[in-house]
């Protein structure tokens, strides 16, 4: 399997050369050159692969596909050290479970740090700490997060041989749970930095020392930010193993709606969905931040500048634009790597946005790829919150709420929707409180953690400070 760029470069690279890179050279997103379709057969297999043999192996099936330069036993190997019960605590990994008349949870978020980023996150650990070893070499992963990418990641690098975390974070931005869960982390290899500033302040300078060149290759710098393919990928397992959990039979379809960002976990679903599963809708929910219902709705993509980026209590969508929607459009535009430079390297450059409504492929995003969309607000995350816990006795977070809300506006008769549970309450347990008047549950592993030891350097929005602290670390 060879990967190319949205951006039209001309140049392929394998799997292990893109693992550990961050944008193509060109500035565009890898993708592979074409997804592997499915048949019926293989799919009846792999339902029994999943049942049987369980996630683990599910996925090293679905993994094989894009990876070749792996030898397949170190990558099954790889597999079932990452997907284990006691990492995610269930047999099924993912289990489904039923909320009301034709609503299914798929239960994403019970990994490490409670939110579906370390079902990738994980993967990618052992990935790069296999990699790495292999080629001899040593990572430093510098980081900008406002909550959840950050602590999954720490959770997922913690330990690992020839990898060290630098994860900048917008000092008393996150909540206090998620602080505490990067902060009480005392491995030799994770170093917190809460710097003075908001979180695009904290982007601003991961990206000033990456794009010095030298210092970057000098101390080994890169990333594990959502567009890196292999998250994607070890995404689009769960959309097969909730499949297999839904239904009986391959002539079943099953809708999902999937609550967004930037575009990274609907935008795996689409990649299921190009395979061959059996996807009726794509439903992508959004926030108060609607970047990406606009779009469906409309056909105008337009990011928002940080004046118009809400706060809002599902935070982990609150985005100004959707860095993976990028590779979406691509296959939208018939993977026409000019159109897109032009689109995402030079229109949103200049004015901000593009407009695709008078584009005949407009209607076929929903028309052939499936999506749809809606949004939802501080008082519809309530509403619902309020309502799960009320008629069902459950408990569902702040950006799974959002994904309810708008999943029941778009029911099909007889077509299941999973929602995905991207996080779960605990971790933004005050909005809980506000909708339910009651304190979530809290997992055993995690109490009283907000009272443990804390390690985290403070540091000014301060490039060359960053830069020494990194230089230092090394040396
Ligand atoms: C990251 C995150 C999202 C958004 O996912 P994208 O892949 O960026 O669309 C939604 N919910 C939670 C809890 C998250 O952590």
């Amino acid at each position: 399997m060879n990967y190319l760029s949205t951006r039209g470069d001309p140049g392929r690279k394998r799997f292990c050369e893109i693992l550990l890179e961050g944008l193509a050279p060109d500035g565009g997103l890898y993708l592979p050159e074409a997804y592997p379709h499915i048949d019926d057969a293989t799919l009846s297999r792999w339902r029994d692969v999943y049942h049987s043999q369980g996630y683990a192996e599910l996925a090293f099936e679905i993994l094989s596909l894009y990876i070749d330069d792996i030898p397949a036993a170190d990558l099954r190997a790889i597999c079932h050290k990452t997907y284990t019960v006691e990492v995610f605590g269930s047999g099924e990994i993912v289990p489904l479970r039923h909320l009301e008349n034709g609503i299914w949870l798929e239960a994403l978020a019970n990994g490490p740090t409670l939110a579906f980023k370390d079902l990738a996150m994980q993967l990618l650990g052992n990935l790069f700490e296999y990699e790495l070893a292999r080629r001899g070499e040593e990572l430093n992963i510098l980081g900008a997060t406002s909550g959840d990418t950050g602590s999954a990641a720490e959770y997922a690098m913690r330990g690992k041989q020839g990898v060290r975390v630098f994860m900048t974070s917008p000092q008393g931005r996150m909540s206090p749970f998620q602080q505490a869960q990067m902060f009480s982390l005392m491995d030799d290899n994770i170093y917190n930095i809460a710097v003075e500033g908001v979180f695009d302040d904290c982007q601003d300078l991961v990206k000033a020392v990456s794009n010095d060149l030298d210092f970057k290759r000098k101390y080994h710098i890169g990333t594990v930010n959502s567009i890196n393919w292999a998250r994607l990928l070890a995404q689009v397992v769960y959309y097969f193993a909730g499949y297999f959990q839904a239904t009986e039979a391959n002539s079943e379809k099953v809708s999902f709606t999937v609550p967004s960002g930037n575009f990274g976990n609907v935008c795996a679903g689409h990649v299921a969905r190009m395979m061959g599963l059996p996807i009726a809708r794509l439903v992508v929910a959004t926030n108060e931040n609607d970047v990406l219902d606009e779009f469906f709705k409309t056909g105008v993509y337009r990011v928002r500048a940080s004046a118009d980026t809400h706060e809002t209590s599902s935070p982990s969508m609150d985005i100004s634009k959707a860095s993976n929607f990028e590779r979406f459009v691509f296959d939208l535009l018939g993977r026409d790597g000019a159109r897109i430079k032009s689109l995402f390297g030079d229109a949103l450059a200049r004015v901000g946005q593009f407009d695709l409504s008078a584009h005949p492929a407009f209607g076929q995003a929903a028309r052939r790829y499936g999506f749809d969309s809606g949004k939802s607000t501080h008082s519809d995350r309530l509403a619902t919150i309020k309502d799960a816990y009320e008629r069902h006795g459950m408990m569902i977070d702040t950006h799974t709420a959002d994904g309810v809300k708008v999943a029941r506006e778009h029911l099909q008769a007889g077509i299941a929707m999973i929602v995905l549970e991207t996080a779960l309450p605990i971790k933004f347990a005050a909005t809980i409180v506000e909708a339910t008047g009651r304190e979530p549950d809290r997992p055993a592993r995690f109490v009283g953690i907000e009272a443990r030891p804390k390690r985290v350097t403070q540091m000014a929005a301060d490039v060359q400070a960053i830069k020494t602290f990194i230089a230092e670390k090394c040396d």
